[in-house]
C-alpha cells in the first residue's frame, strides 16, 4: 500500500478508493479485461461504484501511464497493469487476450527507420489466433 501511495503521489494523482480498487485489479490480473469486466469483478466489493467512475478511473491511470489501454480491434478497448512494452494476441473465438512472451519487437523500431521519416519510438504488435482452449473445444 505505501508503494501505490508513493507512485499516485509522484504522478500527482489523489488516492481515491476507485482509482486503488481498479488499479489494484489490473496488478493482479493478466487477463486484460475490458471496463465493463472490471465493472463486474469490482461489483463485488464496490457496489456503489458506477460503470462512468470505472471508465474515468481508467482514462486518469492511462493519462499518467499507470496501465495501458490496448486497442484488439473494433474499439474492442483492454486494459493492462503492465506498462512495459509487449506484444498481445487475441482469440479469435472467445476474445481472451494474452502477452506474447520471449519476443522483443522493440527491435523492430530500427527496422522500420528506414522505411519512414519518423524518429521511431515506440509500436504496437498485436497477433490474432485461437487459443488452446477454444481449440480444444472444437476437436470435442
Ligand atoms: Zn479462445
Ligand atoms: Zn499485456
Amino acid at each position: 500500500m505505501n508503494n501505490l501511495t508513493s507512485i499516485f503521489k509522484e504522478k500527482k494523482l489523489k488516492l481515491t478508493p476507485q482509482r486503488i480498487a481498479v488499479y489494484k485489479y489490473l496488478q493482479s490480473t493478466k487477463e486484460h479485461p475490458s471496463a465493463e469486466t472490471i465493472y463486474k469483478t469490482l461489483q463485488v466489493d464496490y457496489p456503489t461504484m458506477s460503470l462512468a467512475t470505472i471508465y474515468k478511473a481508467l482514462k486518469t491511470l492511462v493519462e499518467v501511464n499507470l496501465i495501458q489501454e490496448i486497442n484488439v480491434g473494433e474499439g474492442n478497448f483492454r486494459y493492462d497493469g503492465n506498462t512495459s512494452p509487449h506484444s498481445h494476441i487475441q482469440c479469435l473465438h472467445c476474445g481472451k487476450v494474452n502477452d506474447v512472451e520471449g519476443v522483443c519487437f522493440t527491435s523492430l523500431n530500427d527496422k522500420i527507420k528506414d522505411c519512414v521519416d519518423y524518429e521511431v519510438i515506440s509500436n504496437q504488435v498485436y497477433f490474432y489466433g485461437i487459443c488452446k482452449d477454444c481449440l480444444k473445444n472444437k476437436t470435442h
